[in-house]
């Protein structure tokens, strides 16, 4: 029978997986292997996932995946039994230059606490450096102790060293190249079986090792008696407790690591995992075929390991045919001999070497283990309370993000304006001032107002991944998001996205598989975000302003079906539809560690600012030149001329009849003049931007957006929102010669949309705007070219500059042929 047919509380012991390679690996690292007993522990509300209790944590695979195990109820798993690994002398060959610094890498499982250790040890600290290059990446802090410099660098969390994943290649390449002293393997000490399982690669690729055994106080809390040392001396591993949350063993931990490096710093004492005598013999056989072949910086050892399991990355370096048909021998010979693939042989060999040893070191009280997690997961993932604490918790996040993050975001709107109005007083008059003002200030401002937005959001995130809340939201959300190709914990980036598209697309780094978070990516920007409705209003208000309220809200249906039917196509066609295992681990809850969590927040908000910062600074400057320039030279001068006619007026007025004038008058005279320089500043503004660039800009593009039924104007300001697009309407105010800051403005300026007509041009006469232009004008502004913050966010998260160009081709050649087809057929109705 196979896990799927299981029913909630049954065990069975596992016989056989049935899965392809990346599959079958996956499942292989987090411990679905042979004679490992699994337990249902519940169906998600949807029926799909499952989640199952395996070694000592729980973890959910979606029903086709449990379908491909092979389970017995009655088989007994048989006792363990440790092959008793062998000591070897290790030369150290490379003497490293600065022997004052020891460079130190913290490599272990998700959620084993590597980050809260990392910044424990970097909060005594120097400096942090951040190299998060993009999708994946790394931190590095330096601290003094012991007479040396620790150089630390935390990596992301991985269950083993093969090539699932970029994470687990982009780990062992960091421990390849970068060369560290000191490999800081940091252990669950509540799950060790599982976390042992990267220990003995990290052994196999010979790295000079000392473990971190966090999370003793759980191990404490519930009894179980952990002979460490022991384990340590067959490992030949110093092994130190720790409790990263309560800065409990760190000091220890840092004077073992200072220890191992002067020991170790010429030759050390180390063991290889025995893999069993018949595998050994294959093993050994391997070796001896390509010691003078490996020109890599992996040991022998290792690599031979690695072709007898069949990876790619290693098989391609050996060029030689005869040696690879001796490689296929040996895979063969094991295979024969064990009925497994060698690389399920090798892995088994691990796993019992694991459950072995901690047969022998490891005593499990008796207490229910994860009882408060039970408990919390019987009401967060009941069948009928889950969905509405889901969405309760949606809507305390999209709220707390955008309406509470409304405050402080005005707060900084104001400096800015401030700000601006501060060098428009001080600096002389002219496009310099004009330049810093408007262009720097207001486009770096234009940043700097969502700080408080993405703080908020990334204090949310960081709270519900902390808590372990995150992987409950996939556990229940998978079904419906698989229908689509999608992963469970897209629904939180997406539904961000209906605020503000940039946070959105940060918030996608959730989600651990690269393809999964792409695509979730890509298909954000048509969750219409806050600042498009601005522009919905004023059309529907125009147009429909008897049916506003519900085309709003088919608007946003219509980006909804819009982005599932994008993922559908880009899954099947950019992605190949490959299935990416679902696989995830459901870690008990915890406490967040605050002062962690708001690390976590400020991290993610510098980021922001700095990577957003400069990309969305040189777009501005570039609209704000082409909207500012040229300037006509005739036209200021009428303009100087005009002010000074009007001040030439109000000073006769004012200073030659004074004594017949009342104090009301004076006023009014006054009021007259400012009126008047108004008028005349905004006329001559407004006939400055139509013959800006920005305008002949538009006018060229005026053709490529007639068949939509656009003019040239609407073509300037879909243009223009593309910085942003709170910009489109305030550019139409401006293009339509409306006063946008005066009371009635947006009334008026639905007003002359109405009447606005061809000046020129084959349509000459008729109505630019009417209901079929308004439709198209919706859905373009719909689908269209997501603004540069939200392109530079996706360059930035996606990690190439192609997946950003995909995305401006592809929306706008979407809202094209929507709004062509809305525009064409809604013109045979209206
Ligand atoms: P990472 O995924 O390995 O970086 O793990 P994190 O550092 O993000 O920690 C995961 C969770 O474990 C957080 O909620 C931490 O507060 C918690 N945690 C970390 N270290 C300990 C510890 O020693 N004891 C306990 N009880 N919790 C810890
Ligand atoms: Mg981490």
């Amino acid at each position: 029978m196979n896990l799927s047919e299981l029913k909630t509380g049954q065990s069975a012991v596992i016989l056989k997986i049935n899965g392809l390679g990346s599959f079958n690996k996956r499942l292989t690292e987090m411990g679905f292997v042979k004679d490992q007993t699994v337990t249902v522990i519940k169906n998600a509300p949807l029926k799909d996932p499952i989640e199952y209790k395996l070694m000592d944590y729980e973890v959910s695979l979606r029903r086709s995946e449990a379908e491909l195990i092979e389970v017995s109820l009655d088989k007994i798993a048989p006792e363990p039994h440790m092959e008793q690994p062998v000591e070897v002398k290790r030369e150290v060959t490379e003497k490293r230059k600065s022997a004052k610094q020891i460079k130190v890498a913290l490599v272990g499982n998700p959620n084993c606490g590597k980050t809260t250790l990392f910044n424990l040890i970097s909060g005594l600290n120097e400096h942090v450096g951040n190299y998060s290059g993009v999708t994946i990446g790394s931190k590095d802090a330096e601290i003094q102790f012991g007479g040396y410099s620790l150089v630390f660098t935390d990596l992301p969390g991985t269950y083993s060293l093969s090539e699932y994943s970029p994470e687990e290649l982009f780990v062992r390449e960091h421990i390849t190249t970068d060369k560290p002293d000191i490999i800081l393997n940091v252990l669950d000490a509540t799950n060790l079986e599982r976390n042992l399982y990267l220990t003995c690669q990290l052994i196999d690729i010979e790295a000079n090792l000392v473990i971190s055994l966090n999370m003793f106080d759980e191990l404490q809390k519930r009894e179980d008696k952990f002979d460490y040392q022991t384990m340590g001396t067959l490992l030949s591993v110093p092994i130190v407790p720790t409790v990263a949350k309560r800065n409990r063993g760190i000091n220890e931990l840092l004077k073992t690591i200072v220890e191992r490096y002067d020991q170790t710093s010429e030759s050390h004492l180390g063991v290889k995992i025995n893999y069993g005598l018949y595998n050994e013999q294959h093993i050994e056989s391997v070796i001896k075929l390509i010691q003078d072949e490996n020109k890599s910086l992996y040991p022998t050892r290792f690599f031979a390991i690695k072709l007898l399991e069949g990876d790619a990355l290693f098989l391609n370096q050996i060029k030689d045919e005869k040696i690879l048909a001796a490689i296929a021998k040996e895979q063969a010979a094991i295979k024969r001999n064990y009925g497994e693939t060698a690389e399920t042989a090798l892995a088994d060999a691990r796993y019992g070497f694991i459950s072995g040893a901690l047969h022998e070191t490891l005593k499990k009280s008796t207490n229910e283990r994860n009882k408060s997690t039970r408990l919390i997961d019987s009401v967060l993932t009941n069948q009928y309370l889950s969905f509405p604490i889901f969405l309760g918790i949606m809507w305390l996040i999209f709220y707390g993000t955008f309406t509470l993050g409304e405050y402080p975001m005005m707060l900084l709107e104001n400096l800015v304006g401030i700000l601006q109005s501060f060098t428009k007083d001080i600096l002389p008059t002219g496009a310099v001032n004009d330049l810093i003002s408007d262009g720097i200030i207001g486009g770096v401002g234009s940043v700097i107002i969502f700080l408080p937005n993405i703080l908020i959001l990334f204090l949310f995130i960081s709270i519900l991944e902390d808590t372990g809340y995150m992987a409950r939201t996939a556990f229940i959300m998978d079904k419906i998001m698989h229908k689509v190709g999608l992963h469970g914990k897209s629904f939180i980036p997406l539904i961000m996205g209906f605020g503000c598209n940039v946070p959105a697309v940060m918030a996608s780094r959730i989600i651990e598989n690269r393809e999964n978070r792409i695509l979730t990516m890509l298909i954000t920007p048509f969750m219409s975000c806050s600042a498009k409705i601005p522009v919905y209003i004023l059309i529907l208000g125009t147009f429909f302003p008897n049916n506003a309220g519900n085309m709003l809200f088919l608007i946003h249906i219509a980006g909804i079906i819009i982005a599932a039917i994008s993922a559908l196509i880009l899954n099947k066609f950019v992605f190949k539809g490959k299935d990416k295992p679902f696989v995830m681990e459901l870690p008990p809850y915890r406490m967040p560690h605050i002062k962690n969590t708001f690390k976590h927040m400020w991290q993610k908000g510098s980021q922001y600012l700095q990577k957003m910062g400069g990309v969305i600074l040189v777009a501005v400057v570039i609209i704000w030149v082409l909207s500012y320039y040229p300037q006509s030279e005739a036209l200021q001068q009428q303009q100087a001329h005009n002010i000074a006619k009007v001040e030439q007026w109000h000073t006769e007025n004012t200073i030659a009849g004074a004594e017949n004038f009342k104090e009301s008058d004076i006023a009014q005279i006054n009021k007259t003049k400012d009126s008047l320089i108004h008028n005349i500043n905004f006329k001559y503004n407004t006939i400055q931007q139509e013959n800006s660039y920005l305008a002949q800009v538009g006018k060229t593009i005026e053709p490529v957006v007639s068949p939509l039924g656009f003019d040239w104007k609407i073509a300037v300001c879909l243009t223009a929102g593309i910085a942003a697009k709170e910009i489109i309407v305030s550019t139409m105010g401006v293009i339509n010669q409306i006063d946008a800051d005066s009371e009635d403005g947006s009334e008026k300026l639905q007003e002359r949309l109405r009447n606005e007509t061809y000046t020129t041009g084959e349509r000459i006469g008729q109505k630019v705007y009417n209901k079929a232009v308004g439709l198209s004008m919706l859905m373009f502004t719909l689908i269209y070219f997501p603004c540069i913050a939200t392109v530079t966010a996706i360059h930035r998260e996606a990690g190439h500059v192609k997946w950003m160009i995909f995305t401006v081709i592809y929306t706008t050649g979407l809202a094209w042929i929507f709004s062509f087809a809305t525009y064409n057929i809604a013109k045979l109705f209206i």
